[in-house]
């Protein structure tokens, strides 16, 4: 079976910046599983993943703009601790969801801790970086309509609900 739309896809992957430092890897871990089609993976990626089949590697190369965007300036912000949620974790390198006055979320992450205050980026920590993906291509089947209604994946590695 061929990897294409609406298929469940298991694949194990290294990710590599510029400098061939490793950012992330299945390796030692379960294949990461994602629903082709339905954005869940970085868009460089997914349209190069498109007709392999079991067993395929393939090396694949991302730029910012088909990963996780460029670098944006100016997308900092100190936020004191007296206006920064309590139960969030005040923890470098976490995800957060903010609303804006519009009602739509979106990600910040947490990019220093200082004595009484937290540094806020919209950035993603990869925005700006070119992705140099090695994958390997473990199980392909259809996707079921519960998880193409939902747009992830169930079971091992996928959303448990
Ligand atoms: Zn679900």
């Amino acid at each position: 079976m061929q990897i294409s739309a609406d298929k469940v896809v298991y694949f194990h992957y290294t990710l590599r910046n510029d400098a061939g430092e490793v950012l992330d890897s299945s390796d030692g871990m379960d294949p990461l599983p994602y629903i082709h089609g339905h954005a869940n993976i970085v868009p460089g990626l997914e349209k190069e993943l498109e007709g392999l089949s079991v067993g395929d590697k393939k090396s694949v190369k991302v730029p910012p703009e088909e990963g996780y965007g460029e670098r944006q300036e100016d997308a900092t912000q100190e936020v004191p601790f007296d206006e920064f949620p309590e139960e969030i974790p005040r923890e470098e390198g976490l995800q957060i969801f903010a609303e804006s006055p519009d009602g739509q979320h979106f990600p910040l992450w947490i990019t220093e801790v200082k004595e009484n205050s937290v540094v806020l980026d919209a950035n993603h920590p990869l925005a700006g970086e070119t992705l140099h993906f090695d994958v390997e291509i473990v199980e392909v089947r259809a996707a079921d309509e519960e998880e193409l209604a939902h747009g992830h994946v169930h079971g091992p590695g996928g959303h448990e609900h």
